[in-house]
C-alpha cells in the first residue's frame, strides 16, 4: 500500500536546520495496523504528515498505491489524498459551530455528492460509531471520547483505503483511550489499513507491528506477537 525510500526532511531554524528524518525506510501492506512510536520530538507527526500528503520531504521516495507522489501535481495531489486517506488528529479537529453530523458531512462536499446523499452516508458513519442519536448535538455538547468517534466517522465518510492517526488517544482518559482503540481495532478487522502515532507503549501494543523511531531512523520495527512471543522464551 505504501513504500517509502531513504526519506530525509529537515526543518530551517534560523541559519542553521533541523535534520528529523534521517533515511526512512517503510513499508506498509494493505490490511495492516501500525503504530509509529517514538518519544516526544522524535519525529512522528513530521513523518505522518509527509506519508498523508500534508507536507513534502526533501529527499528520497514515497510512493503510496503503486503512485509515485513527488510526480503529482498539486490539484492531483489534493485529488488522490481527499480520495485516499482519512485524518485523526489528538485534538478531533471538529469544526465547533457544526453539530456531529455536519462534520462527518463536510468532506463530502468535496467529493460532489448531493446534499441528500452526504447526509445519509454521514449518518451512516455516525451510527456506526454509536453517535446517531447525537447527530444534531454540536462538539461543546459532546464528551471528549464522543468527539473522537465524530472524528473518526468523518475520516471514514469518504471510505479512504488508509487511516492516519496523530495520537488519537492523547486527549482522553486511560479507559475510553481503550475504548478508541477497539473501535480502531474493529475497523482494521473489517480491512481498512491503519498507521498511528503513539508515544504509548499500551497503546501501541493494540496495533500489530510498532515501529520506533530514534534520532532520525527507525530503530526497531516488529510484529507485536513476535515481541510478545521473544518475552516469554
Ligand atoms: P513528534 O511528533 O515525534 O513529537 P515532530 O515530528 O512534531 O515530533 O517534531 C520533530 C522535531 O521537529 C521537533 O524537534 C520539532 O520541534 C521540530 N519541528 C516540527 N515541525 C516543525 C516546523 N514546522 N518548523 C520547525 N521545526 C519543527
Ligand atoms: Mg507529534
Amino acid at each position: 500500500m505504501l513504500k517509502i525510500n531513504k526519506l530525509h526532511k529537515s526543518y530551517p531554524i534560523g541559519d542553521s536546520s533541523l535534520h528529523v528524518l534521517k533515511g526512512i525506510d517503510l513499508s506498509v501492506e494493505e490490511g495492516e495496523m501500525v503504530a509509529i512510536m517514538g518519544s516526544s520530538g522524535s519525529g512522528k507527526s513530521t513523518l505522518l504528515n509527509i506519508i498523508g500528503m500534508l507536507d513534502e520531504a526533501d529527499e528520497g521516495e514515497y510512493i503510496l498505491d503503486n503512485v509515485p507522489i513527488k510526480d503529482l501535481t498539486e490539484k492531483k495531489a489534493a485529488i488522490y489524498r481527499n480520495k485516499f486517506l482519512g485524518f485523526i488528529f489528538q485534538s478531533f479537529n471538529l469544526i465547533n459551530y457544526k453539530n456531529a453530523l455536519d462534520n462527518v458531512a463536510l468532506p463530502l462536499y468535496y467529493q460532489g455528492l448531493k446534499r441528500k446523499e452526504r447526509i445519509e452516508t454521514a449518518l451512516f458513519h455516525l451510527e456506526k460509531v454509536g453517535l446517531k442519536d447525537w447527530a444534531h448535538h454540536l462538539p461543546k455538547e459532546l464528551s471528549g471520547g464522543q468527539k473522537q468517534r465524530v472524528a473518526i466517522a468523518r475520516a471514514l465518510a469518504a471510505n479512504p483505503k488508509l487511516l492516519l492517526a496523530d495520537e488519537p488517544t492523547g486527549a482522553l482518559d486511560t479507559k475510553t483511550s481503550h475504548e478508541i482503540m477497539a473501535f480502531i481495532q474493529s475497523l482494521n478487522d473489517e480491512g481498512k489499513t491503519i498507521l498511528m502515532v503513539t508515544h504509548e507503549e499500551d497503546i501501541a501494543s493494540m496495533c500489530k507491528r510498532i515501529v520506533r523511531l530514534k534520532d532520525g531512523v527507525i530503530m526497531e520495527d516488529a510484529f507485536v506477537e513476535q515481541v510478545r512471543a521473544s518475552e516469554y522464551v
